[in-house]
């Protein structure tokens, strides 16, 4: 607060304003899920001592993204809005439908003159936190997430992450706030295992719509006479989970604990199918 000269008042405002567009009836992504993935990233920049490699005004875009990371989610995933054509469906559907909104909610709430945290910085500095809040939020779409992990860790083969280089930094943020993301796989499992039944629910109310609207499902995650919860998240682990937290530890060592907690959680998720399947 001190250094970009933040009033109580309007940092109060800011967090009432976008804590509001977050909805208590959707069962993930709602204000507890935004708190969370911002508690993740201080974690991370105490773990890694963080503030020793980035600026002031990273950290503050970093968190920053966080909290306005999935703002105004309704519960229902892109490829939801694109084949339903929701209003956002129709509007971005060329786009990361979901982040393009959550970008353009931050944007709408920080213009407001009692909520700007950003009116001490000045026109180069302000554009800096912008850029980077909005890379930030557009990376968390999962469409990505392949072909960026796959792209860092091509950068990885050829050297360690350097500091020195913009890109490099921006990648770094975004590979932290993607693990904040979902580091709900990365928590004790009783604590992972409640998030799951949080999302899974979310995702079956957007399955039941989906059976009254007479359409497919998007993702077979969403029926919820069917899914097979252990066997899913084998999946989402393997593929999704330990490739992000496996490259992060590479590209920010001091962030191992979290890709071990991970599979130490993909270890126990392994053990309940098989007690499953001996039943
Ligand atoms: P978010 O929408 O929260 O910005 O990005 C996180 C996305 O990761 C979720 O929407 C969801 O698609 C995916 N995700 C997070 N946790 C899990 C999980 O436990 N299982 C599956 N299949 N996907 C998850
Ligand atoms: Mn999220």
């Amino acid at each position: 607060f001190r250094e970009f000269k933040v009033k109580n008042e309007t940092f109060f405002k800011f967090l009432d304003s976008i804590s509001h567009t977050y909805k208590a009836d959707v069962p993930y992504h709602n204000w507890v899920h935004a708190t969370d993935v911002c508690q993740f990233i201080t974690y991370s920049i105490k773990t890694a001592k963080l503030e020793q490699k980035f600026t002031k005004l990273e950290l503050f875009g970093l968190l920053v993204a966080a909290i306005c990371h999935d703002a105004s989610h309704e519960g229902f995933t892109n490829a939801f809005n694109v084949k339903a054509e929701t209003p956002l469906g129709i509007l971005f559907k060329n786009q990361s439908v979901m982040e393009t909104h959550h970008c353009s909610v931050a944007i709408e709430i920080l213009a407001k003159e009692e909520c700007n945290i950003f009116d001490a910085l000045d026109s180069a500095k302000l554009k800096e936190i912008w850029n980077m809040i909005i890379s930030l939020i557009l990376m968390t779409d999962m469409i990505k997430h392949n072909d960026f992990i796959a792209k860092v860790n091509e950068m990885l083969t050829k050297g360690s992450m350097d500091y020195k280089n913009p890109e490099h930094r921006l990648i770094l943020m975004q590979l932290i706030l993607k693990c904040a993301d979902i580091s709900n796989v990365s928590r004790p499992f009783e604590i992972a295992n409640k998030w799951c039944d949080v999302l899974c629910e979310e995702f079956f109310r957007q399955g039941d719509l989906e059976k009254t609207k007479g359409m497919e499902y998007t993702s077979p995650l969403n029926d919820r006479a069917h899914l097979d919860k252990p066997k899913s998240q084998i999946g989402f682990y393997t593929f999704v989970c330990l490739p992000l937290y496996q490259t992060t530890a590479k590209a920010i060592p001091m962030l191992k604990v979290n890709a071990e907690q991970v599979s130490s959680n993909l270890a126990i998720w392994k053990k309940e199918t098989e007690s499953k399947n001996s039943k």
